[in-house]
């Protein structure tokens, strides 16, 4: 997708903080940080909401978590905990319409989140 801000990140056009990358997916750092660690896991192919995803998905969506696992040790937070989280939609606080994981750690959390 041509205007799609993520889209772009994955074809090269914008640059990210990248911090882990494969066929399928990618992640980086959220521009926005709303913890000490706040890294979006995005799948390379356009899917606007989970909403879009289909049975075929299933591999990609298990790839995202274990990618933020992983990511999770890299950044030396998988002991101390942290949060995964996909927004679907305007009423959960979705403002980019390609799926993303948000993996948040370094602080404590709260509950239940806003
Ligand atoms: P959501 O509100 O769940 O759709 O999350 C979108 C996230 O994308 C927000 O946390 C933004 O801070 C983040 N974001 C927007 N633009 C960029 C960018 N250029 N690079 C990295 N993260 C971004």
């Amino acid at each position: 997708m041509t205007d799609c801000l993520f889209c772009k990140m994955v074809a090269g056009e914008i640059q990210p903080d990248v911090v882990y990358e494969d066929d399928e997916i990618l992640a980086f750092r959220d521009v926005n940080p709303q913890a000490p660690v706040h890294i979006l896991v995005i799948p390379k192919r356009h899917i606007a909401t989970t909403n879009d995803l289909e049975s075929e998905d299933a591999a990609l969506v298990g790839n995202m978590v274990l990618a933020a696992k992983q990511i999770a040790v890299q950044e030396g937070i998988d002991e101390r905990g942290y949060r995964t989280l996909i927004n679907c939609n305007r009423e959960a606080g979705q403002s980019v319409f390609h799926i993303h994981m948000h993996l948040l750690g370094g602080r404590a959390m709260g509950w239940p989140p806003g």
